[in-house]
């Protein structure tokens, strides 16, 4: 079997946006022809600001939002001719929200159990053992199986979506800021169960996160994006130790220590978020960017591989992807 799990190749995804009656409508470029390989058993990280497409990429990657241009394979299959059924059993998401995402009217039971029935197996019993036993397998104990969303804590709610997640023993799992709403005291307990259920499951996943503790926690690669554009990526240990982008550099060095006296860092990031509707010309990251050269505010960079890394700027030469 092929070690890939999901090929992008040149993925792009517009949305029309309408500007008022008189001035018509202009394309927003949410994903910008993006390439990525994800292999089986991996952790991959999809890192920006908000509005960077990370989102967008993800929906594309669970089959929920079709691509505009480019091809995605999933498990060697063009995604497009999955039947949505097969999708369902072999990528799955988990949202960042316990609270809305667990309908308050279902047991804990029927709401893990959901994708089974939809699944259309129907023997009760045979969904009953496998509920049980995924509950377990995500440190839920079996007496909260007739319980209510409302009688559990954070963590424990999480740990309800991702027993949902994982009932059908999907392949590939989409964790949309898995750990945000929760306590910080429950965040590393979520995080510890993700990575332990990966190994014990083969599972590969797919995680968006702002916060960037918890991806060099969980993440075996990084991909960074900046307005639709996959700027850098590469292994999280080699990202952390040695970022190539100057947006990954100013990214990183914008998290605060717990170091008081090294006072807030400098960002580097002194100009707001471009409008992605009227994204810069040239690489855009310019207005922003410490490093920028006159050629960036004309011309945009190709991509460059460097080693196993990728990295899309004027810096390190211009081949092509
Ligand atoms: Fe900065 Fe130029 Fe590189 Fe863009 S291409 S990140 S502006 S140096």
């Amino acid at each position: 079997m092929s070690d890939v799990m999901i090929n992008a190749s040149n993925v792009t995804r517009n949305f029309s946006i309408s500007r008022g009656m008189f001035r018509g409508k202009k394309t927003l470029r949410a994903v910008n022809g993006v390439n990525l390989t994800v292999k089986r058993g991996e952790v991959l990280a999809l890192v920006g600001e908000s509005g960077c497409g990370k989102t967008t990429l993800a929906k594309i990657l669970l089959g929920l939002l079709p691509q505009t241009a480019g091809s995605i394979t999933l498990c060697g299959k063009p995604i497009n001719e999955v039947p949505r059924l097969e999708l369902a059993r072999l990528v799955q998401p988990i949202f960042q929200d316990p609270y809305s995402s667990l309908n308050p009217r279902k047991s804990i039971g029927s709401i893990i159990g959901l994708p089974m029935h939809v699944q259309g197996v129907e023997d009760s019993h045979a969904i009953r053992r496998q509920v049980e036993t995924t509950m377990d397998l995500v440190g839920l104990p079996s007496r909260l199986f007739g319980s209510y969303p409302n009688q559990l804590s954070g963590g424990q709610r999480q740990r309800v979506a991702i027993a949902r997640a994982l009932v059908n023993r999907p392949q590939v799992i989409v964790c949309d800021e898995p750990t945000s709403a929760l306590d910080v005291s429950v965040q590393s307990q979520i995080l510890n169960l993700l990575s332990d259920l990966r190994k014990e499951l083969n599972l590969t996943y797919i995680i968006i996160s702002h916060n960037l503790a918890v991806v060099e926690h969980i993440a075996t690669r990084v991909a960074v994006m900046y307005l639709g554009r996959l700027v850098e990526e590469a292994k999280t240990t080699e990202l952390f130790a040695r970022p190539q982008h100057p947006y990954t550099v100013a990214l990183l060095e914008s998290v605060l220590t717990p170091e008081p006296s090294l006072g807030i860092p400098n960002t580097q990031l002194g100009a707001s978020y471009p409008n992605p509707i009227d994204p810069p010309n040239g690489c855009a990251f310019h207005p922003r960017c410490a490093r920028a050269m006159p050629q960036c505010s004309t011309q945009a960079p190709n991509g460059t591989r460097l080693g196993q890394a990728f990295v899309e700027c004027h810096l390190y030469g211009d081949e092509s992807h």
